[in-house]
């Protein structure tokens, strides 16, 4: 597996496709496409930070979109875009349209030969055929699907003591992983905050919105055998070491051209 450092600022993802990216991805004859599934709290996002670093790929979240245009000064949203804010200010889902156009229109980085960890996308049955119709327009092949697994009474610990750099968007835990200065980041001296949807009525309303929409894509990915499943307690090292070893005994398999199971788990 590659060891690429990553210092893409994302920008055609965060500010849509008129943006140019600092710098691109090196192209690579078999760049990663992954999805990382798993319930809020789980540590996808940390997980995509490891993986895009590793792996030399762009970490494209759907709530990073989000955040950065809220956080945007000199612009004011779209109607769509003031819309899914306030979806996503109550911990609902945004809906179906205004995601799926969100991300079609930065299609480039879709298509871009870096490869990509799509992060908290698709998440309803909807978003996820969408994108399979839009990867088969495109001839892309998505090479798996992680599946992140906790235990239910984690996530809420989890989710309620995170704070995230409002700068760099470092995360840190106040117990588990604690910055060195209360509220500021370790990385870059950033205000921590904690996120407006990890407050405990956001949290609980996430997490329903999980059940219901999103954890029916698990069977959506199993049959189609691109699913692997990876336990998610321990630390964010352990939990990469395990991603990149399924990764790995994946890729392997597919160059043996194994058939590879409809699920691995880790
Ligand atoms: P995340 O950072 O992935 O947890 O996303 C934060 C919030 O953004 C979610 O709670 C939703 O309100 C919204 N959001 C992000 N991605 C999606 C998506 N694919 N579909 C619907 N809503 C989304």
């Amino acid at each position: 597996m590659t060891n690429a450092a990553n210092h893409n600022d994302r920008a055609a993802w965060l500010q849509g496709p008129s943006a140019k990216c600092s710098s691109l991805p090196q192209a690579k004859a078999e760049p990663w496409r992954l999805v990382l599934l798993g319930p809020p709290g789980v540590g996808k996002g940390t997980q995509a930070a490891l993986l895009t670093q590793q792996l030399g790929a762009c970490h494209l979240s759907t709530g990073d979109v989000f955040r950065a245009a809220r956080t945007q000064r000199d612009k004011a949203p779209s109607p769509a875009m003031a819309a899914a804010l306030e979806y996503m200010s109550r911990g609902e889902l945004v809906p179906d349209e205004i995601v799926w156009a969100m991300v079609r229109e930065r299609i480039t980085c879709l298509r871009c030969n870096g490869g990509y960890v799509l992060d908290g996308f698709p998440r309803t049955l909807a978003q996820a055929d969408s994108l399979r119709k839009l990867l088969e327009t495109e001839r892309l092949r998505l090479d798996a699907v992680v599946n992140y697994v906790v235990p239910a009474e984690e996530i809420i610990a989890r989710l309620s003591g995170r704070r995230t750099c409002i700068n760099c968007k470092a995360i840190f835990h106040v117990s588990s992983q604690p910055s060195k200065i209360v509220g500021v980041c370790d990385k870059c001296g950033g205000r921590l905050y904690q996120r407006e949807d990890d407050h405990p009525q956001s949290i609980s309303v996430r997490l329903q919105a999980y059940e219901r929409s999103t954890a029916p894509l698990i069977e959506f990915y199993k049959i189609r055998g691109l699913l692997v499943t990876v336990t998610a307690t321990g630390s964010p090292q352990e939990v990469f070491q395990r991603t990149l070893m399924a990764l790995d005994g994946r890729r392997k398999g597919q160059a043996k051209g194994q058939n590879i199971p409809a699920a691995i788990n880790v």
